[in-house]
């Protein structure tokens, strides 16, 4: 049976990198039937909204969804247009956000001496409670003495899945350690539990090394010493920071690749480039579309395709490697298109 795949590619240059990964998928012979998405925020402008109501509905029953990326705040405010995706993230229970960082060869990394694979880690990201929870509100709008109250909600269950998921994660690497970040000399309360629940599950992984790091010395040793990182597990907030740092210190947003997961698959897993819909250079055709190619890679991967998903990795760690067509974001003069056309050629 072929993978079902909703393919959403949504706004700004999201059509343009989720076209490449596309071409890739069917060029690598992925057994796949895609279905078109035309929601995002051009929806907006004629209906109000930047997706169905029923959006959910009409995604559930998809393997996996390829997302580009959404918001264009000249359509729709940016907290309408991220809806859909905060939905998805919830709605679909894709507690993990997976978002590997490595320093590929043929990079350059902007932070000095660093050679290929001294940066080599994956940063695990609770995707669905902590910060990012819808709680909260606004009182005496509009006066001097208007408050907002944002939850921050964190619950035992929803800490333990994802730290378990990142000592599983640290079990299948060669390195086997898993940074915990935290901040509970300050967040008494929320980070005070991830940490009690992090001592707890660790004693189930006696193979895996830990530690706890406060995610300012984190941010600082991100730039410092990222070879220490193998396993990295953080919450909504912090991964959310972190991710964007580790993405630059790869070498930019064209590489940065992710997943959110429903690990169980009893619903569908979305994919989607860590950066967002470059309003700056979309429509001229000189995106990076590298980070879509490798994300529809991570959903071959989880989706069972292992073969197809090594395939592809091989064929972008060559092209990243020669370095010979290369957009403007990396120095070069390519477009979009010869960036996934040069892919298909290795494969
Ligand atoms: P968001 O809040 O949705 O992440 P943003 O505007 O903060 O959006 P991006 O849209 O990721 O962030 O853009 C940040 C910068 O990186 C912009 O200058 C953009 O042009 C650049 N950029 C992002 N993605 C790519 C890409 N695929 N190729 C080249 N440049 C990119």
């Amino acid at each position: 049976m072929p993978y079902k795949i909703a393919l959403y590619p949504g706004d700004g240059i999201g059509p343009e990198v989720i076209t490449e990964a596309k071409k890739v998928l069917e060029a690598v012979g992925a057994d796949c039937n895609f279905t078109h998405i035309d929601w995002n925020t051009t929806l907006y402008a004629k209906i109000g909204k930047c997706a169905p109501d029923d959006y959910l509905d009409k995604l559930k029953n998809f393997d996996a969804i390829l997302l580009g990326a959404l918001g264009n705040s000249h359509n729709a405010p940016d907290h309408i247009a991220v809806q859909p995706l905060l939905g998805m993230r919830r709605g679909f229970d894709q507690y993990v956000n997976l978002r590997p960082a490595v320093l590929y060869e043929g990079v350059e990394c902007p932070l000095k001496n660093k050679k290929p694979y001294d940066i080599d880690m994956i940063v695990i990201r609770e995707n669905t409670e902590g910060e990012y929870t819808p709680l909260g509100g606004r009182h005496y709008i509009g006066t001097p003495y208007e408050a907002a109250i944002q939850v921050n909600y964190f619950t035992r269950m929803g800490t333990e899945r994802i730290i378990r998921y990142a000592f599983e994660t640290a079990r299948t690497r060669n390195r086997k350690h898993v940074t915990s970040i935290t901040k509970s000399n300050a967040l008494i309360h929320s980070m005070v539990l991830w940490d009690e629940v992090c001592r707890e599950v660790a004693k189930d992984y006696p193979d895996v090394t830990w530690s706890s790091m406060l995610v300012d010395a984190a941010a600082m040793n991100f730039v410092r010493q990222p070879e220490i990182f193998d396993v990295v597990v953080c919450s909504n907030l912090f991964g959310d920071i972190l991710t964007d740092l580790a993405a630059v210190i790869i070498g930019g947003m064209g590489f940065a690749a992710s997943a959110n997961l429903k690990p169980s698959k009893k619903y569908p897993s979305m994919f989607e480039p860590i950066h967002g819909s470059a309003p700056d250079i979309a429509g001229k055709g000189i995106a990076n579309p590298l980070a879509a190619i490798m994300s529809a890679a991570m959903m071959l991967e989880f989706l069972g395709d292992e073969k197809n998903a090594m395939r592809i990795k091989h064929a972008v760690q060559s092209h990243l490697k020669e370095s010979k067509v290369k957009t403007p974001d990396r120095g070069g003069t390519a477009r979009t298109w010869e960036i996934g056309d040069d892919i298909v050629k290795r494969l």
